[in-house]
């Protein structure tokens, strides 16, 4: 039962079409790397599509219709937008949710310190890495400072061809003997990823001038003092743009595609969703990679707020009719799903694996050890899934994180389940998952926005009840 690739199946116009998507997502990754970076882009690009601010609907009482657009940026780093149906929203919504944090080195709240007439930056990283991935390569510094009279200074420095760049240091193999001789899980310790930052003493400086000098750069170029780390969010991310992968430019190679190869065609497809007859909804959210917590993390309320700000706006709100949106509503919850990788067919059960180029991946659970942690999407909805794809040509495979005992992972799914909708884990393969420069296949990103969009204008609610 192996699912067939892609390219085979695509005329020379096709192969073009998913080319040109592949371009425009390039250029989104390699300039949205953080969750802000990403929410802003997608605020400007809604706003310019005609979606307009819920905050605005609600103050100035405006009645919603169908085939209106809203959106809500929860603190610049989860964004909601919706597309009013001709269909009560009581009848349910069709949902994409993705989520748009990766992994990465937070700068921690007090980090500059000097070392030898070095400066550095403590770090503390966020979501699952291999740390020893994290060395020796081109590092930039992007977030925001916010200082005490509020006012925010943006900072994105190492993208820019003339811009510095950073990174941590790893000992010379001459004398990594001890260091080789570890498990690669210790090889590199998260205490010791510090980021270098400098170099040159300030002159007529006696005690710590390198880092002084430092604070004088932060202080002349962002008007900034070392105290206002204290409020700052800077992530350290792999430097450099998205590149094609491969002789036949077949591959993307970029940061951060866990998981913005899911949430940038989630948020293409519901650009292109035209009058729907259920509620079009796309949610992209922060914090899944350590687990969905926080304001702006699935668990948060937000997103069950935002579906009572609309309805009420659509003159259609009681508490039992939200309960009753969110119960009948159908979700695709995309998040990556690991690419087979032929260096290491030993973690993989080959007919239940998802390979690159044969189209977005449904995985009926996730979990671990007997698929703890999984939501388990029903039999009823694969199969109402597998019809409406199969009859728009989407290609799609079906897969496990892995073999049965081998590991496995989480994503937002269950939490949406817990409002008893229709929840299906779905996504884009990635290969190197979680490494600094993932990869994933121009025809798979190509093939889920397709699915994206053929799921929002389904109009056969039937299977959502
Ligand atoms: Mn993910
Ligand atoms: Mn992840």
């Amino acid at each position: 039962m192996e699912r067939k690739n892609a390219w085979k199946d695509y005329s020379a116009e096709e192969k073009e079409k998913a080319f040109s998507f592949a371009e425009q997502y390039k250029e989104f990754i390699s300039n949205c790397k953080t969750e802000r970076e990403c929410v802003k882009e997608f605020e400007k690009r809604a706003k310019a599509a005609g979606y307009i601010p819920v905050e605005e609907v609600v103050k100035e009482r405006k009645k919603l219709q169908p085939g209106d657009k809203v959106f809500c940026n929860n603190m610049g780093k989860e964004i909601a937008m919706f597309q009013i149906g001709k269909r009560p929203l009581e009848d349910g919504m069709n949902i994409l949710g993705a989520h748009i944090d990766s992994p990465r080195l937070d700068i921690k709240q007090n980090p500059l310190y000097e070392d030898t007439e070095m400066a550095l930056l403590d770090t503390h990283y966020y979501g699952g890495i291999k740390k020893y991935q994290w060395v020796a390569l081109p590092l930039a510094i992007h977030g925001v400072v916010v200082k005490k009279d509020g006012t925010k200074v943006e900072v994105s420095v190492g993208e820019k061809e003339d811009d510095p760049v950073f990174g941590v240091s790893d000992i010379l193999i001459h004398l990594a003997q001890t260091q080789m001789a570890k498990k690669a899980s210790e090889a590199v310790n998260g205490e010791d990823l510090n980021i270098l930052v400098g170099s040159i003493p300030l002159e007529g400086e006696e005690k710590d001038a390198v880092s002084a000098n430092i604070k004088k750069i932060l202080e002349e170029t962002y008007g900034i003092q070392e105290e206002d780390f204290l409020s700052a969010e800077l992530e350290v991310v792999p430097a450099g743009k998205a590149r094609d992968y491969g002789f036949d430019r077949g591959l993307i190679m970029g940061y951060g595609q866990d998981d913005r190869s899911c949430a940038f065609p989630s948020f293409d497809a519901m650009l292109a969703a035209r009058d729907p007859e259920r509620t079009s909804v796309c949610l992209l959210v922060d914090k899944e990679e350590i687990g969905s917590v926080g304001a702006t993390g699935m668990t948060s309320r937000f997103f069950e707020n935002m579906v009572a700000e609309v309805m009420n706006a659509c003159g259609q709100y009681s508490e039992l009719a939200l309960r009753r949106a969110l119960a009948h509503s159908c979700v695709l919850s995309s998040d990556v799903s690991a690419a087979f990788d032929s260096n290491y067919p030993d973690v993989f059960e080959k007919k239940n694996t998802a390979f690159l180029g044969r189209g977005i991946v449904f995985n009926k659970f996730t979990g671990s050890r007997g698929k703890s942690g999984s939501n388990d999407a029903n039999a009823e909805y694969l199969g109402h899934l597998r019809s409406i794809l199969d009859a728009k040509g989407v290609h799609f495979q079906t897969a496990e994180l892995g073999k049965v005992d081998q590991g496995g992972g989480g994503t937002i799914a269950y939490i949406l389940a817990k409002y008893d909708m229709q929840v299906v884990d779905s996504g884009v393969a990635v290969l190197n998952m979680h490494a600094p420069w993932e990869i994933t296949s121009k025809a798979d990103l190509y093939e889920a926005r397709k699915c994206y969009l053929t799921f929002l204008e389904d109009a056969d609610y039937g299977i959502c009840r």
